[in-house]
């Protein structure tokens, strides 16, 4: 089986279908594997969960899509990204609402665990050292586990003398064996990591024993036609100009 690894769209539909677009010419996808962060930041909330939705689909709750649901989740953004749960919750619909509000924090799709942060805080924590991975490791009942939130892509690999981050090198096959890994693919709509174009993964293996690959792609995007987007819903600058930058 092939699925799609995305997280953190915040809502930018172009990223989205440049992704899938990307994938379908790389050999396509069973299902689409989403951690979270859906909405939130971007132009285009509802469109993107239809999108998600017309695939088959195993997705977990980010803070982004809580956010959107019941504002007091907001309390901790800053206020751009306030601002924008505020008008993200204005233009989803009930069905928008009900999907939303079904997303578990944490479930499992073959030998993955898929979260938004961590095993430790599904929706709060940003799995950025060995600290952190090791806490995730010492939660992880399955052989992998997949996170978004920080936006950065990497791969972690559970040694015998703690967790080791290393590079999750775009367009290299990564194997998998019986050491337990935490992979976060990168984000789909605002990335973070200095490159402005969508970062995704594909996983292929047969869905079950602790084998396959995973891989990490990036491609281009029409960026200009989200930001006019964005300008004409009257979202912050910030949000628009940090498009451009990767941050
Ligand atoms: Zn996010």
């Amino acid at each position: 089986m092939r699925a799609l690894i995305v997280s953190d769209i915040h809502s930018n539909l172009e990223a989205l279908e440049a992704v899938i677009t990307d994938a379908e010419g790389r050999g396509g996808f069973d299902v689409i594997w989403c951690l979270g962060d859906s909405v939130g930041y971007g132009p285009d909330p509802a469109a993107c969960l239809d999108l998600l939705q017309s695939y088959p689909l195993v997705a977990v709750a980010g803070n982004h899509d809580r956010a959107a649901l019941d504002l007091r989740e907001s309390a901790d953004f800053n206020s751009a990204a306030a601002f924008s749960a505020n008008w993200t919750a204005q233009q989803l619909e009930e069905d928008h609402r009900g999907f939303l509000a079904g997303l578990p924090e944490v479930t499992t799709a073959g030998p993955f665990t898929l979260v938004h942060g961590s095993l430790r805080a599904p929706l709060r924590e940003y799995l950025l050292n060995e600290e952190a991975a090791a806490s995730t490791f010492g939660r992880l009942t399955t052989s992998y586990c997949l996170v978004g939130h920080s936006h950065l892509p990497f791969l972690c690999l559970e040694n015998r003398d703690g967790p080791r981050f290393v590079q999750f090198s775009e367009d290299e096959v990564f194997d998998l064996d019986e050491r337990r890994q935490i992979a976060n693919p990168g984000s789909v709509g605002q990335p973070r990591d200095y490159d402005p174009r969508p970062s995704y993964a594909i996983y292929v293996g047969d869905g079950v024993e602790s084998s396959g690959s995973l891989e990490r792609h990036r491609v281009e995007y029409a960026r200009t036609v989200t930001q006019e987007k964005m300008r004409i819903a009257g979202l912050p600058r910030n949000l628009i100009d940090r498009l451009n930058h990767g941050v």
